[in-house]
């Protein structure tokens, strides 16, 4: 399968590609370096901190990344894992690219470590207890089909059900 990078954009929920689990990314191709140096892109249009591959219709574990802090690069994070989560959860409200208009508190531990491998095919370990921390589960929640909706509680939920139902019925169309 080649993918071209210039056809690929941001699905919404309810897209069924949104809900699966992704494959592993078997190796770093030229491919896998110009899709994700797209979705860089695609997510700065959206002004978005992080974009997974799912989202763009592709079934690969990798995902971007730019929590827009000071001093902080775009990142490309292939066959992502997480690990040695610290700290009590925390609630911080969340929104996804995918979900237009849907914001709602979701709980996580505030600091992480995440092992990936980057575009020249290295792995490499980083550890956060930033924003970027989120933005990390965030997107590896997408790898494995959950979306913050899915983490919602009972209020997030029932604050955005008449949105969701909106996303459901232009989805049908
Ligand atoms: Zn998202």
């Amino acid at each position: 399968m080649t993918v071209d990078p210039a056809s690929l954009a941001i699905l919404r929920y309810p897209h069924p590609m949104l809900l699966k689990t992704a494959r592993p990314v078997e190796e770093v191709t030229s491919e896998v370096r110009s899709v994700a140096a797209r979705m860089l892109e695609l997510m700065r249009e959206a002004r978005g901190v992080g974009l997974a591959a799912p989202q763009v219709g592709l079934s690969w574990r990798l995902f971007v990344a730019n929590s827009g802090q000071e001093g902080e690069s775009d990142r490309v994070y292939v066959n992502p894992v997480l690990r040695e989560p610290e700290g009590g959860l925390e609630a911080a409200e969340e929104g996804c690219l995918s979900l237009p208009e849907v914001l709602g508190d979701v709980w996580r531990p505030p600091i992480i470590t995440i092992e990936a491998t980057d575009l020249d095919g290295r792995r490499f370990t980083l550890r956060s207890g930033e924003l970027l921390a989120r933005v990390w589960q965030h997107e590896c929640d997408h790898l494995d089909g959950r979306l913050i909706i899915h983490r919602f509680g009972q209020m997030a939920k029932l604050a955005n059900r008449r949105i969701l139902k909106e996303l459901e019925r232009a989805g049908k169309k």
